[in-house]
Parts: C-alpha cells; sequence; structure tokens
C-alpha cells in the first residue's frame, strides 16, 4: 500500500507538491479550508487526485503518514494542533520536493530583501547559461519544478514559515538578507525565535556549503550562535571589509573567497540605496561561488530590472519624481526607501502599523521629508511620530487623493515616495493593489 501524503492548501505550493507527489507513488489528498482555485481544481482532477474545500475532514487528514503545510496555514491552526498531537510529521514543501531532485539548492531568506536577491541571483545565473528554476515564494513552486523540468540548480526565496517545516533540506548555499521585527504574532512576540527561524537556513549544510549573511545586521550578528551546520561563512558590509566576504570601499564593491576575487564599480549596477547595494553583493556572492565569470556577473548587475513595487520609478510630472516602493510593509524597509532618495521627500505613508516604532524613521525624516501624505484609515501614530519633523502633515483615504495631494504640494526637483512601512489591508486588497492604484493615479496627472 503507498503512503498517504495530506497537502493542506491548494493553492500553487501545494498544487505542485501534489503534482509531485502522484508522480512519486504516493497516495495523496488535498484539503483546503478556504476555496481552491479553478485552475488549480482542473489539475488535480487531471492528476487523478482527491480534494477537498471549504473543511478539513478530521478524518481524512489524520489518516496521513505525512502532512505537507501550506506556509500561510499558522501552527495553531486546529488541523494542525490535531495532527501533531497525533504524532503525525508536518513538512515543508520545500522538505518534501527537496527529497526528489539532486540539485544545486541555493536558499535566500530574511525578512527584507528576499524577492530582490532572489530575482537578482537567478536573473545572474539564467544569463551565465546555467539550467536554474526559480521559487519558493516566486512564481511556479519548487515541487512543480521538480516533477515537471529539471533544473540544475534552483534559486529559493524561502519565509521563516517555510523554514520552520525543514528538517532534513540542506541548502548548499544559504543566504539570510538581514532580520528586523516583523510577523512576531506567529512567534509568541519573540524575537529570538523568529531568529532561530530563520537560522534554519542553516540546517544540515556541510563543509562544502557556504551560509552568506549580513554582518552589518545587528540581530543577525546577535543570533549568530542559533547557526547549525559547518558551513564556510561568508560575510557582507558597507562598513567593513571582510575577506572572504563581500564589501564596499572607494565606489567599488569586492567579492573575495577561495574561488573568485572580483571587484565591481558601483556606478555600474543598476539597483540604488544601500539595501540594494546588500542585496547586489550577496547575489554576486551566490554566483561567484558558482563560477560565473566576473564580467558576467558585472553585466547583468548592471541590466536587472527588479520586480513591480520596489523602489518603481514611475514617472516625472512637471519636474516631479514619482517612486512606488509599496512593498514597503514595515518601518525597516521604509528606512531604506527613505534613505536612498537624494531629493527632498513628499512621503506617502501608513496603513495597517503591525506594532510600529517610527522613532528609528525619525532622523531620515527630519533630514529628508517636507510633507507627510498619510494613506491609511488610523494615521494618529504617525501624526505623533513626525508632527515636530515636517512642515505638514495631511491625511488621505485613497490611493488617488494621497497622489493629488502631493503634486500639489511637490514643487519642481522633489520626489514623491509611496513607501508605506505598514500593510495595507484597510483600503487596498494587497500591496500590488495599492501599488497599481498609486501608479494609475500618478500617470493620470
Ligand atoms: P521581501 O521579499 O523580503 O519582502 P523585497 O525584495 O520584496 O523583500 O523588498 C521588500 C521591501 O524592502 C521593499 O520596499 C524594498 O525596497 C525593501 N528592501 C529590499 N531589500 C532590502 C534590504 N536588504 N534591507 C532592507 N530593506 C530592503
Amino acid at each position: 500500500m503507498s503512503k498517504k501524503l495530506v497537502i493542506l492548501g491548494a493553492g500553487e505550493s501545494g498544487t505542485g507538491t501534489a503534482v509531485l507527489a502522484k508522480a512519486k507513488g504516493w497516495n495523496v489528498f488535498v484539503s483546503d479550508l478556504g476555496q481552491i482555485q479553478e485552475i488549480y481544481q482542473q489539475e488535480l482532477n487531471d492528476n487523478n487526485i482527491q480534494w477537498e474545500e471549504g473543511k478539513h475532514t478530521e478524518a481524512l487528514v489524520l489518516d496521513a503518514d505525512e502532512i505537507v503545510k501550506s506556509p500561510g496555514i499558522p501552527d495553531k491552526a486546529p488541523m494542525v494542533v490535531a495532527a501533531r498531537a497525533k504524532g503525525i510529521p508536518i513538512i515543508s514543501e520545500i522538505e518534501f520536493a527537496g527529497r526528489y531532485t539532486q540539485a544545486k539548492m541555493i536558499c535566500i531568506s530574511g525578512t527584507n530583501g528576499k524577492t530582490t536577491t532572489t530575482l537578482l541571483t537567478f536573473h545572474i545565473l539564467k544569463n551565465a547559461g546555467l539550467n536554474v528554476g526559480l521559487g519558493g515564494n516566486i512564481g511556479k513552486s519548487f515541487a512543480r519544478q521538480v516533477a515537471l523540468e529539471n533544473h540544475d540548480i534552483y534559486v529559493l526565496e524561502v519565509s521563516s514559515f517555510q523554514l520552520d517545516g525543514n528538517f532534513n533540506f540542506r541548502a548548499h548555499i544559504s543566504v539570510l538578507t538581514n532580520i528586523t521585527p516583523d510577523h512576531l504574532d506567529r512567534y509568541d512576540y519573540e524575537i529570538s525565535k523568529y531568529a532561530g527561524s530563520k537560522f534554519r537556513l542553516t540546517l544540515n549544510q556541510q563543509a562544502e556549503d557556504y551560509f552568506i549573511y549580513c554582518a552589518d545586521d545587528s540581530i543577525t550578528q546577535e543570533y549568530m550562535h542559533l547557526k547549525t551546520g559547518n558551513a564556510a561563512l561568508l560575510p557582507f558590509s558597507v562598513k567593513n571589509s571582510y575577506a572572504p566576504g563581500a564589501y564596499v570601499t572607494n565606489n567599488t564593491l569586492h567579492i573575495q573567497h577561495n574561488k573568485q576575487n572580483i571587484t565591481i564599480n558601483m556606478e555600474e549596477i543598476s539597483l540604488r540605496g544601500i539595501h540594494n547595494t546588500y542585496n547586489s553583493m550577496a547575489a554576486a556572492v551566490v554566483a561567484s561561488l558558482l563560477d560565473v565569470r566576473k564580467e558576467s556577473i558585472r553585466e547583468s548587475l548592471c541590466n536587472f530590472q527588479n520586480a513591480e513595487h520596489r523602489l518603481e520609478f514611475i514617472n516625472r510630472v512637471n519636474g516631479v519624481e514619482y517612486i512606488n516602493d509599496s512593498k514597503a510593509t514595515n518601518v525597516n524597509s521604509a528606512w531604506y526607501a527613505l534613505e536612498s532618495m537624494e531629493k527632498p521627500v513628499v512621503w506617502i505613508a501608513g496603513g495597517v502599523d503591525k506594532g510600529n516604532n517610527y522613532k528609528e524613521l525619525k532622523a531620515l525624516v527630519k533630514e529628508k521629508v517636507r510633507y507627510i501624505i498619510c494613506l491609511g484609515l488610523d494615521n494618529i501614530k504617525i501624526h505623533q511620530a513626525f508632527q515636530d519633523d515636517v512642515d505638514m502633515i495631511i491625511n488621505t483615504m485613497s490611493a488617488k487623493e494621497a497622489v493629488h495631494v502631493a503634486s500639489r504640494l511637490a514643487q519642481k526637483g522633489d520626489c514623491v515616495l509611496l513607501s508605506p512601512a505598514c500593510a495595507s489591508f484597510d483600503l487596498f486588497d494587497n500591496y500590488e493593489d495599492r501599488g497599481r492604484q498609486f501608479k494609475e493615479a500618478v500617470r493620470n496627472l
């Protein structure tokens, strides 16, 4: 009798896992408490995979030999608690799919910069002609690619929730971009637990593997003792020189380790801002470890276009630049956005605050921001934090209104920056919706 795999959550990762598990001979059952999108229903049917939606039937779920849980389902969900109590192993899609590939695994995690670093790393490796797949939180699921494609290398963006379900998985190269307080509601409000989850990136790493991390990040440094495995360490920094590692001197980026020694002029790198210097360093270190030639790395760093909603330049209207950084849903990412601005800023911020401490932004706001336009239902904390630092703070209730007000206040030579430091769910469906409405309003000016 084949073993039974139950998959909780039938999004891209759950459905991809189901397809892979079926191909590998498992008896598969997919259960989703919400509605399953039609394309996934169709795919499950086409593959003769049993599924249910709108409920978890306990008898069917708890009959599993193993469960793959979508990272969106919290540990406190009753079905997860019941399965744990019964001793059923609960693993991530990455743990499961990792069993069925011999490919080299590159895993990228961190509070901010995951998507940018993952896309950039993929871009460099792909341009260098390597047979590489892109997965994790982005695009096609890793499991689906293992089932249907055959890559030599995977670059995966992994969240802390996915890492929590990894046990035997081994990353050949792991990258930790940074750790700042976020998602703490899922970690009993303890940063040490969240950090512990991030350091699971290093689980099972061997001496020939690498762990790449930001040496300037104080929380990463504080919790380095949580690292396991014995990968070689490759720190990156804009403050100190690390060799082996990556660092910056005189506007030149240096990468040094036993495989390559590379220098790149910072002017040639397409992504702007210190945060993106970090992301560029991390991606370039990965590529250099995989023996991608220096010229190829340089060329890819130079022609990379970042994903939508991340410091995305939209337009210049009446001498004012408009920038969409809707993905900045926490204080730290907004800090880097403000830090990278070289012109006076009209700053659009606000939304659902996840316990923000705005103190960290005060100095930058004082130095760079002329006006704050709040885009959220409850803006009281923003008013309290910055009322003495800017000329005016104005409340708005829609992206259109915010852009309209910004266009009136901004003067030639200013920039209007949407970098909210908050989630978007009070006024928008999600950060993409917020970013798109903002862009549309700018284009209609
Ligand atoms: P993630 O996938 O981890 O959410 P993204 O690359 O999508 O990260 O970027 C999210 C937000 O964080 C954007 O506003 C971006 O400008 C900012 N950001 C990107 N890289 C970093 C970094 N290394 N440190 C801090 N903030 C960053």
